[in-house]
Order: C-alpha cells, then structure tokens, then sequence
C-alpha cells in the first residue's frame, strides 16, 4: 500500500526543482506547501518518505501537534546551511529522521544521503505497520483478559452462593449491567412447568425473587434445543410483544440436561446483541447451573438434616452420634435429658460434655478398638439403660441405649418368683430322694422296679441339678456372696485339671494344659471362676467323642489374660451359636439328644465372666470341635 510516492513539504520552488532532479524518475511526488496543508489532508500521507523543508519550522509558534502527522512516517530534512538544527531538536525528537539534506542540495553527500534514505525507507515502513498489529492484537488480548476476569470474578460469587432467592437476582442484575440490555430475567424449569425466578423489567421495580408459573415459547424452544436463541432486529413475539433485540441461552447442568433460560432483551433501544456477549452470558448461565444445582444439593441435605433431628427428637432411645474426631453430632432429646447435654454441645468433644462414669468407660473402650462395645448403664434416677456403641468407617460412632428399667425390674420379680419356688422345692425333693434311695431297704426289689427307681433317681437328679443351677444364677446375679481377691489363674486351672482328668479318662479322652512361665494373676472370685471355667470343661467332655481331646491353653496378652477351652467334639451349628447363653438353650442334634442338661450351664458362665468385667466368645466348625474363649482382665 505504500507506493513509490514521496511527499516534499516545502514553499520553496527551487528547492522542489532540485530535488525532484535528484529524485529517481520511479517515484511519484507530491509536493505540500505548509505543515498546515498536511494536517489539512483526511487521511496521514501514505507516503514512503517525506522531505520537510525546515525553514517551514522557523516561522511561527510551532507547536508539537503540527508534526504529528509525520511520526508514523520516515523524514528527510532539508536544511539551509545558516539554519541552527540544534535549536529544533526538541521538536524534531519525536520524528523517525532518516537524514539531512543541506544546501547546496546537488552535491555527492547528498545523493548519498537520499539514496541510503530511499532504501531504509520500506524496512521502516514494514518495522512500523507490524508494531501497529502487534500493538492491536495486544490490546484485543488485554481486553478479551480483563472480560474473563470479570466473568471468572462474578462466576465466582455466583457459584460460592447456596440460596437461590439471593442468587438469582444477582445473575439478571448482572447479564442485564455486562449487556446494558433494557431487560433481564430467569427462568427455571421445575417438574415441566416454567418459573420465572427473578427478573429486571423496562422502567420496572428492582430486581427480587420471585415464583411465578409463565410461559414463554422462546423459553421453550432453548429448554427443549439446549441452544442459544438470538434475535437481531425488530421482531414481534408470540406474545404480541415488540423486540427490538433478545438473547436467550439455556442454563445446562455439569451432568447435562436443560434447567432454565437466562434472557436479555432490548424493547425500545436499537442495536443487537454482539458475539461476544454471547459468549460471556454463556459463561454467567454455566455459573448460574453449578449455582442452581449447589442449592438444590444444599436443601436437599438441609431437609435431611431437619428429618433427622425430627426424628432423633421423637425418638424413645437415647442416642448420640459422633463424627470421627469424637466431636458430638446429634443426640436425641432422651439423651440430651438423661445425660444433661447442653444446647450448646453440637461439635464439641463429645468426652467434654458426657460426664456419666458408665457411658465414659463404655466409650473409652469403643475409642480402645474393641468392637461393638456394650452394657447396662444406670441413670442418676435408677432408670436402667442398656447402651451400645457402633463404630461407622468414615463417619464416627453411634451410641443407641433403651431404657430396660422395666423389663428389669419383671427379670427382678421373675428371678425372685424362681428362687423361691427353687428353694421350697428343694426340701421336698430331698424328702423324696431320700425315700427312693431307702426303697430297696423295704424289701427286695426286681428288676423292673430296680429299672423304675434308676430312673426316678436320674430324674430327681435334672430336677436337683436345674434347681441348683438356678438358686446359683440367681446368687450371682444378685452378686450374693461373690467377694474379689487378686488370684493366680494357673493354680486354678491346675486345680480344675486334677478335678476333671478322671471324668475325661472315663470318657477315653485326653485333658491337656499348657500355661505360660509368667504369674497369670486376675482379680475375681476364685470359687466362681473354678466353676464357670469348670463348666465349660464338663461341656467339651461331654459333648465329646472317644479317643477326642480337650486342650486348656492360657495366653498373657498384656492388659487382659486369654483362656481357651478346646476340644475335638460334635461342633455347634453357626445358628446356635449366638443363643447357646441364653437360658435353658439346648442344641438339640442326633449326637447330643441323649446327653442330660437343662441349659442353664453356659448362662451361668456368661454370668460369672461378665461380673469380672471379661468376655466369652465360642467358635465352632461342625464334627470338627469347640474352642470357647474368655478374656478376663489382669490385677491392677
Ligand atoms: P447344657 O446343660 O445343655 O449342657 P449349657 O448351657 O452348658 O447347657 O450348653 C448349652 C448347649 O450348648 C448345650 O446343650 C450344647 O448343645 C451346646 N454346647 C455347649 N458346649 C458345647 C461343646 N463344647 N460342644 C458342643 N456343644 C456344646
């Protein structure tokens, strides 16, 4: 675009005749008699070289913006030989100088001058129009910067919000403030029908939130296409609305799928709505689905939490739920009222606000890792509480307890109905044992009757048996008579062995104990432990085959002492397992049928091991064998 065309400023006829003889004959030239004349042209020169008569700067008041035509320009001066350069330089430094021309203007310097001018003049040219785009582009760059600056600094406001009624107000404000649309509104989608959520009217009131059922085809069309919808130039809507221009972009959700219209429109003003506004309210429609959808997530745990707390303030238990830093979470208002939780608890360690010594120690062994930890806890009333702690991976514990004042207080009555009962049986029966025993002593029996009175005698027995099983459950759960002591366990298991070596050599098994070198010593009773452990022999022998074996093994496992019984017998079935404790519970198989109990062996032992704060515990493979163990905890 920058031809061969020169441009000499000058008013001076010689000086124009001289240069264009010094001029090559390829350039065109035009010739300018004032600087005024220059700022007089429409457009700057788009001149190669310009040659600026400085005689033209010596007139009058001179000032900066004359020249500023030329600074895009390459300049050849022409200067006299009188004329001080000096004294223009201020004005000449803003100038891309490419030489001095002096009077007498035909010399050999000269020609020199202009021709190496000539050929610097198209580098410049070129350095100057690629600065203007570099500079251009630049500025394109900082601007399109800033605009998602401020996309991303109000998207960031949107999405960190989770009320809808504060959010979506904020949204139209700002399409309707980054557009200067006359008009913004919302729409969301709710179970098919159309709301309009907020909106900014032409001359209406300021912008709130709002739930109004409407309809809008453009609306529709965007909801059902999931694409923008721009109107360009006056259009009359279905609504018989008048438009001078609209932009309507869906709100997609991160997962897919439509759920509202951010809309701007311009009813009265001319103009369209550009690309690039396009594509910034696309960015604010994206903020607003990620904002849309943070609040429908934030009510959705917000109603969760409400149902939980209304049901955790209905319930009849206690209970208390812990995070997994211990920290409480939500308790139940049976809780709160039996345990005296303050309002004021929610967060806090739960050990800080629960002073009960019970539920502190039940808690202290959740926190130790055993599993499930549970036990009767007694309120300052005297209600009886029955407590158990459930660990959740990730979550925290949950602490349940029901009030079993009651059904305690029936066990009471029922225990002492029974040992009542028990205790006058046992007179009589005695009178009749006796009396059968002395039978023989009356005169010869046959064998009939022998056969008659064998099993009389075998069935006083179960009855004496059930009824010395039950007068001792009753004394221990009473803890009648159950002084503690620090005792050695290995004497005791010594003990038992020697006591039951020649049932089991009767049986034709072998009775094994093997202890460790340490003392084995634990605090309890040593007359109920001989026969809580005792019992649990008799029952490997006797649920035991011939040639079997029955294996005392003792373990030191630093704060508590581990017992095992096992032996080589029938097994007990996985479904029985859990029940064998209870009370007359008898696994009624084809091998153990014939074998005489009433099933209150093991509830005794339960009994014993729980009153020294031990557990007990049995694992069992059918025909393979039993091993129950106990762990009771050491001496202080
Ligand atoms: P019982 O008087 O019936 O022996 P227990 O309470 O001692 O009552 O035991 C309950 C039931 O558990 C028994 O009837 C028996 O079926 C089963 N049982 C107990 N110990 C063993 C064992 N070592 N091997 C197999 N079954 C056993």
């Amino acid at each position: 675009m920058h031809s061969q065309r020169v441009l000499i400023i000058t008013h001076d006829p010689d000086v124009e005749q001289t240069l264009r003889a010094l001029l090559p004959s390829a350039y065109e030239v035009e010739v300018l008699p004032t600087l005024k004349a220059l700022g007089a042209t429409a457009a700057p020169p788009p001149a190669l070289l310009v040659f600026l008569d400085v005689t033209l700067l010596d007139g009058g008041p001179l000032q900066l913006l004359d020249l500023a035509p030329l600074q895009s320009l390459s300049v050849v001066l022409l200067a006299p030989d009188a004329l001080p350069l000096k004294a223009l330089n201020p004005l000449l430094a803003n100038l891309h100088i490419l030489g001095v021309l002096t009077a007498p203007y035909l010399s050999d310097e000269n020609r020199t001058t202009l021709s190496t001018a000539l050929s610097n003049a198209p580098l410049y040219l070129h350095k100057a129009d690629l600065e203007q785009q570099l500079a251009t582009a630049q500025q394109r760059l900082d601007q399109r910067l800033q605009e998602l600056n401020v996309i991303y600094t109000i998207g960031r406001t949107i999405a960190a919000s989770l009320r809808l009624d504060e959010v979506l107000p904020r949204v139209v404000s700002i399409a309707v403030n980054l557009t200067r649309a006359e008009e913004g509104l919302i729409i969301l989608q709710e179970e098919g029908d159309l709301y309009l959520r907020a909106t900014h009217r032409f001359n209406g009131p300021e912008i709130a939130p709002q739930h109004t059922l409407t309809q809008d085809p453009i609306a529709e069309r965007v909801l059902q296409s999931g694409r923008p919808v721009m109107l360009k130039r006056e259009t009359r809507l279905s609504t018989g609305n008048l438009v001078q221009s609209l932009l309507y972009l869906p709100v997609l959700q991160p997962g897919g799928g439509t759920v509202g219209v951010l809309g701007v429109i311009n009813r009265q003003r001319q103009g369209e709505f550009t690309e690039s506004q396009l594509f910034t309210l696309s960015a604010i429609a994206d903020y607003t689905a990620i904002a849309v959808e943070n609040a429908r997530l934030f009510s959705e745990v917000e109603r969760e939490q409400h149902r939980l707390r209304s049901i955790m303030q209905r319930a009849t238990e206690a209970v208390l739920i812990t995070d997994e830093r211990e920290g409480l979470l939500l308790w139940s208002r049976t809780a709160a009222e039996a345990f005296a939780i303050p309002d004021d608890a929610a967060g806090k360690p739960i050990l800080d606000v629960l002073h009960h010594a019970q539920l502190r120690e039940l808690f202290h062994q959740a926190l130790e890792g055993l599993d499930s930890p549970k036990g009767e806890i007694i309120l300052p009333g005297g209600r009886v509480m029955n407590a158990q702690i459930t660990s959740v991976s990730h979550l925290g514990r949950v602490i349940v307890m029901q009030d079993i004042t009651q059904m305690k207080e029936l066990d009471r009555i029922k225990t002492e109905f029974v040992q009542t009962v028990s205790h006058d049986l046992r007179t009589p029966l005695t009178t009749i044992q006796g009396y059968v025993m002395l039978l023989d002593r009356a005169g010869p029996l046959n064998e009939m009757q022998r056969a008659f009175v064998h099993k009389a005698l075998n069935s006083l027995a179960d009855i004496t048996d059930l009824i010395t099983d039950l007068l001792d459950l009753g004394r221990i759960e009473a803890e009648y008579d159950m002084p503690m002591t620090d005792l050695q366990l290995g004497q005791l298991l010594q003990d038992i062995e020697e006591q039951y070596r020649p049932q089991a050599q009767k049986a034709d098994l072998t009775l094994q104990l093997t202890l460790p070198p340490t003392s084995l010593c634990v605090r309890g009773n040593a007359y109920r432990l001989q026969q809580a452990l005792g019992k649990i022999v008799d029952n490997a022998i006797r649920y035991n085959r011939p040639g079997g074996e029955v294996a005392l093994e003792v373990q030191d496992q630093g704060e508590h002492i581990l017992i095992r019984i096992r032996d080589t017998g029938f097994g007990i079935p996985l479904a029985d397992q859990a029940h064998i404790f209870e009370r007359f519970y008898r696994v009624l198989t084809p091998e153990t049928e014939s074998i005489r109990g009433v099933g209150l062996g093991l509830t005794i032992v339960k009994s014993i091991i729980e009153h020294h704060r031990g557990r007990i515990w049995v694992e069992s493979v059918i025909d393979q064998g039993s091993c129950f163990s106990i762990l009771l905890p050491k001496c202080l």
